[in-house]
């Protein structure tokens, strides 16, 4: 895996660069939180292992940041013992997990192998589930009886559903991530939006489903789960 690490103490990355490269992954490291915005948006890292106190720019903005610009690489939140705050934060931001220093190099790169297997199976540029996959570059999403484009919002509805299927995601963690955390969207603007989107799948031939669990979220359920399951 291609590794993008953030943190300037030093010391610590370099120990961290030592670790993953002996775990056969390819680092990039840099130290403060411009930078490792910039790096990250490009978009060629399989997961983001990012501290909450940077120079420049702190962990929380930058993934922020790179949520609101549709970024989903999966990101490890490091944080010190006392930012908990941050922790909730980093985690409602969209960060797929975190780890308190100091913590043992055995635990951070199980972290990493589960954010990085976490949701459905990634086939290139393609997130599949049932008989339905959605192309992470052109937003095209295929079904049996053919495919339609998603509009922005839309793919990104479908994009964390997909990538977290058979979860539920509350709404909030919806509104945080596509129209950022200070937004004021209502929580009605992400059912309009859930609805196209399960119009598409319908018109599209899909055998997903969105379905909305009272008070909690929407969870993304494939009947074809369980067959695939028993093969
Ligand atoms: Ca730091």
């Amino acid at each position: 895996m291609k590794i993008l690490l953030v943190e300037d103490e030093r010391q610590l990355s370099d120990i961290l660069a030592v670790l993953l490269k002996q775990n056969l992954h390819e680092i990039d490291a840099v130290y403060n939180g411009t930078d490792g915005e910039d790096c990250a948006m490009t978009g060629v890292y399989d997961a983001i292992i990012l501290d909450i106190m940077l120079p420049k720019k702190n962990g929380i903005e930058v993934l922020r940041s790179l949520r609101r610009q549709g970024l989903s690489t999966p990101v490890l939140l490091l944080t010190a013992k006392s930012e908990i705050e941050d922790k909730i934060r980093g985690l409602d931001t969209g960060a797929d997990d975190y780890l308190t220093k100091p913590f043992n190099s055995g635990e951070l790169l199980a972290r990493l192998r589960a954010i990085t297997r976490r949701g459905s199976e990634f086939v290139g540029d393609e997130l599949r589930a049932g008989n339905t996959s959605l192309d992470k570059n052109t937003h095209e999403l295929r079904g049996e009886k053919g495919s339609v484009k998603l509009a922005a919002k839309e793919y990104q509805i479908m994009d964390m559903l997909l990538a977290n299927s058979r979860q539920i995601i509350p709404k909030e963690r919806f509104v945080e991530k596509i129209w950022g955390f200070d937004s004021e969207a209502e929580y009605n603007s992400i059912e309009v939006y859930v609805s196209f989107v399960r119009k598409k799948l319908a018109a599209i031939g899909s055998d997903l489903q969105i379905k909305a669990v009272r008070n909690a979220g929407y969870c993304l359920e494939a009947p074809s789960d369980a067959q695939t399951a028993q093969n």
